[in-house]
């Protein structure tokens, strides 16, 4: 079980690491008087700010650890409400109640992205931010949200931990938003273990966030006083993850290009199916790493599903609002950090409850039970076995 970046570890990844581990230095910062030290996570960054069409990239040590710098970077803090979708995995809430603010959860439409018509219905005179969720590599309705982050004065944060190389209307996903979070887990489309980008354009948040993920410092600790910009705490990347990371994002476009090709393949060949459709795809620069159907009645979803020893959406554990009993119970670290009065309890998503309960994810890069993708191919699958696992699925539909 991983995502596609995971599934193409070569020479590339073993170079970029060798030289880290020759080089002695395995810190960012390694040292600034020999000549050998070899800048991995500095050029990861350079490269990947410039990737995404941003001034700024930090490297971090995980998805979750830059969902919350980015908050806290923003200034979002205790008596805020923030915005975000009951489909999501749970660090997206997470991240903000460690913030000391509110999760408000709105409701999905049938592309698995929030629904812009639930935001101005949850919108009261606390909310502060929007964070949008490219769920399972799909863009949100960016065009809409922004209009109503910009109608309402909110701060936009796109947890695009699921997303990386995506673009809608041609821009990098990361770059819509005042900031944006990816994950560099063994799941997402780069992988390095653990790990973790911010991206912005605004300066200020650049510099907070950078200070927050290093102890205060400014960035890259340069300048005549490096420190006391803020209390920060340690977010930071080190080099070998950081080796990693480059060789990885050098290949990105690359896997995104074939997953889109093998989703297209699988898709062609089960379209004619009855009662069921895809999942409407906001921007054809999607990332192609799963395949959603959607079945007209949940009962043809859960027969399917069994044949192929997989589940529906609704049984994708840390997903869906309503199996997070951490979130649904309060079980703040500290009682009192947020205010629990307003966070949703089950069944307060209808649409996201139905839609989830009829839809079922297959696999094109990121094959993951967690996710509810068990079920499907891989990146490396050749056409024979997309041939085999469309065939198996046509089987399962009939029966
Ligand atoms: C993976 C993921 C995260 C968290 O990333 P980590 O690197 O595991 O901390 C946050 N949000 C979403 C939507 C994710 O898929």
């Amino acid at each position: 079980m991983a995502g596609p970046g995971a599934y193409c570890f070569g020479d590339e990844e073993r170079k970029e690491v060798m030289d880290v581990l020759s080089s002695g230095h395995l810190s960012r910062y390694g040292s600034d008087k020999d000549v050998g030290f070899q800048l991995k996570v500095y050029t990861f960054e350079q490269e990947f700010a410039e990737y995404c069409g941003t001034n700024h990239a930090i490297a971090t040590s995980s998805g979750t650890g830059s969902l919350l710098i980015s908050l806290l970077a923003m200034g979002i803090g205790y008596g805020d409400e923030v915005l975000l979708p009951g489909y999501t995995f749970v660090a997206s809430i997470g991240s903000i109640i460690y913030t000391r603010a509110t999760p408000v959860l709105v409701e999905v439409d049938e592309s698995l992205t929030m629904d812009p018509a639930d935001i101005e219905k949850k919108i009261t005179k606390n909310t502060k931010a929007i964070m949008v969720v490219h769920m399972l590599g799909n863009p949100c309705k960016m065009h809409e949200i922004l209009a109503i982050a910009k109608k309402h004065n909110l701060k936009v944060i796109e947890d695009a931990c699921q997303a990386a190389g995506g673009t809608y209307r041609g821009k990098r996903l990361g770059s819509l938003g005042d900031m944006a979070a990816f994950s560099l887990n063994r799941y997402k489309n780069i992988a390095v273990g653990d790990g973790g980008v911010i991206v912005t354009s605004n300066k200020e948040y650049y510099e907070r966030a950078y200070a927050i993920h290093d102890q205060g410092h400014t960035p890259n600790r340069s300048g005549k006083d490096t420190t006391g910009i803020l209390v920060g705490l340690n977010f930071k990347m080190n080099e070998l993850a950081g080796a990693v990371a480059l060789a990885q994002r050098r290949k990105l476009d690359g896997m995104l290009e074939t997953l889109r090709q093998k989703k297209k393949e699988l898709k062609d060949r089960i379209a004619d199916i009855p009662n069921m459709r895809f999942r409407e795809i906001n921007d054809e620069g999607e990332c192609g790493t799963i395949l959603t159907i959607i079945f007209d009645e949940k009962q043809k979803a859960d027969s399917v599903c069994e044949r192929l020893g997989s589940q529906t959406l609704s049984h994708s554990g840390w997903h869906v609002y309503s199996n997070m009993r951490q979130i649904m119970e309060h079980k703040t670290p500290v009682e009192g950090w947020s205010e629990p009065s307003r966070y949703a309890q089950k069944g307060d998503l209808p649409r996201t409850d139905d839609i989830l309960s009829r839809s079922m994810n297959i696999s094109i890069g990121v094959v993951d039970g967690g996710l509810g993708a068990a079920f499907g191919v891989n990146i490396h699958s050749s056409q024979k076995e997309i041939a085999a696992a469309a065939s198996k699925f046509i089987e399962a539909c009939k029966a």
